[in-house]
């Protein structure tokens, strides 16, 4: 009997466990730990942010939906994985052995790295639920007392869509208070242009969202690094090719929203051949670790090295669609190794991307993710708010339902050309 532990139940690490699931008969193993019992859909904390949807409409208790899947929740949380020992130490001091552990543990936030950065700060961040929340009130402020307002991305930071996403969300919303003329908006962003996004462009995501911002009156400034954040003032840095800084910015600010450079989480930082010096998790093209083989890992938290060399440097952001091929494949490897097979499935890390702008937004497609492509395709219009819409509801279910992939999204998938598993040729 095999024991596999999925660690950690967001966007990855959920439906990574029902697929792995599907994989294995019930003589085997599978259990979940994660940070209390309740799923949360964090694409859609920027809504909540602006009290578009309520926060308990974005969130599911697991508790119920695991044991009927026949799958062993330890809400606790882990305080350390002991690799060498096959072992999660959890934060109530007790210990869990297991045969294949994925990690998906999504960001730790590094809003520590720059003075004055985020909730226990000056700046509001969307990237927990509670801190929309918190953004929210912040939000509420604001509309009793307009003033100028930034949002943007810091240096190293690698999530560039909901940093867009939630300046035109707000730009929305604050016309639908009638106070957008009271409130002066700048984004600030690493990127070396407007719609770079980390990946230096997908079709014509510079010319579409530079002339969106220029139609919603916010004004921007690229290869910007954030010296130090005070309350209502904002030193930054806008760098120039060389390295030498080309101007330096003092913006006065009511609000800011500021997404952090992410970093991994501390239950893996800094064991040697398992994580990289950022604490993101190292794997090859079948989500497996070189040095622990029995170690997989989906999400966020997994290492992508940088696209390029920048001014101000930008990470590569890990996207919904590509993270579930990441799982596809996990879920593939693990079934095999447990039948005695070869791990030999490859997730396709195709980016798809709907960004919504609360009545349009731009949608991207990047097949492979890496230029040169064979799809780079990027479009804008209402219809985007609309699918991003259908994309909450439609993973909600699918999280509530406890079964990830029916046979219709994989149609849907299929129709567009865009499939999960790179098809593995006998041979390479
Ligand atoms: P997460 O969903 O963050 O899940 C990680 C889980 O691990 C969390 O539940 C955490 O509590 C848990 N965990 C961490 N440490 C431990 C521990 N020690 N023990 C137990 N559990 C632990 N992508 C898109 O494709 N479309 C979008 O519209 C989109 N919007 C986004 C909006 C925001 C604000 C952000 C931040 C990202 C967005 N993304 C989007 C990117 C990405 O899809 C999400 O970040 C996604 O949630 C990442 O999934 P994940 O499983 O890697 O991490």
């Amino acid at each position: 009997m095999a024991h596999v532990i999925v660690l950690g139940a967001g966007l990855g690490g959920t439906i990574m466990a029902y697929e792995v699931r599907e994989q294995l008969s019930r003589d085997h193993k599978v259990s979940v730990i994660s940070k209390g019992s309740h799923y949360s859909f964090v694409p859609s904390n920027p809504w909540v942010a602006v009290g578009w949807r309520e926060r308990d409409a974005i969130e599911v208790d697991l508790t119920e939906i695991m044991a009927r899947r026949g799958i062993e929740l330890h809400p606790q949380g882990a305080r350390r994985v002991h690799p060498d020992d096959k072992r999660i130490e959890l934060n109530d001091g007790t210990f869990v052995d297991y045969d294949y552990l994925v990690i998906a543990t999504g960001p730790d936030l590094a809003f520590d790295e720059i003075e004055g950065l985020g909730p226990d700060g000056h700046t509001q961040s969307v990237c927990l639920a509670d801190h929309a929340v918190q953004t929210k009130e912040a939000f509420d402020r604001l509309k009793a007392n307009p003033g100028p307002v930034i949002i943007g991305a810091v240096q190293g930071a690698s999530c560039f869509g909901p940093a867009y996403e939630f300046a035109f969300i707000l730009d929305k919303a604050l016309r639908d208070a009638k106070i957008r003329d009271k409130v002066p908006m700048t984004f600030v962003t690493p990127e070396p242009y407007i719609g770079h996004l980390g990946l230096d462009g997908v079709g014509d995501t510079k010319g579409l969202l530079e002339s969106e911002m220029r139609e919603h009156h916010i004004k921007w400034i690229t290869n910007a690094k954030v010296d130090k954040v005070e309350s209502g003032r904002m030193h930054v840095s806008e760098i120039a090719e060389d390295g030498s800084v080309r101007k330096q910015h003092e913006l006065p600010f009511e609000f800011s929203m500021m997404l952090p450079a992410f970093r991994g989480v501390e239950a893996v930082r800094d064991i040697e051949g398992l994580t990289n010096p950022r604490g993101f998790v190292i794997v090859d093209e079948h989500q497996q670790n070189p040095k622990y083989p029995e170690i997989f890992s989906v999400g966020v938290c997994v290492a992508i090295p940088p696209i390029g060399p920048t001014p101000v440097p930008v990470g590569v952001p890990k996207t919904g669609f590509m993270i579930e091929s990441m799982v596809t494949a996990t879920a593939h490897n693990i079934g095999k190794l447990v039948r005695g097979e070869k791990a030999d499935a490859q997730g396709t890390w195709n980016a798809v991307c709907l960004a919504d702008f609360g009545d349009s937004g731009i949608a991207f497609v990047a097949k492979p993710q890496m230029p040169p492509r064979n799809v780079n395709w990027s479009s804008s219009g209402k219809w985007v708010h609309l699918a991003k819409v259908g994309f909450e509801k439609y993973f909600l279910h699918k999280i509530r339902s406890g079964k990830s992939e029916p046979a219709y999204e994989k149609l849907a998938m299929q129709a567009l050309g865009i499939d999960k598993l790179k098809e593995v040729r006998f041979d390479d």
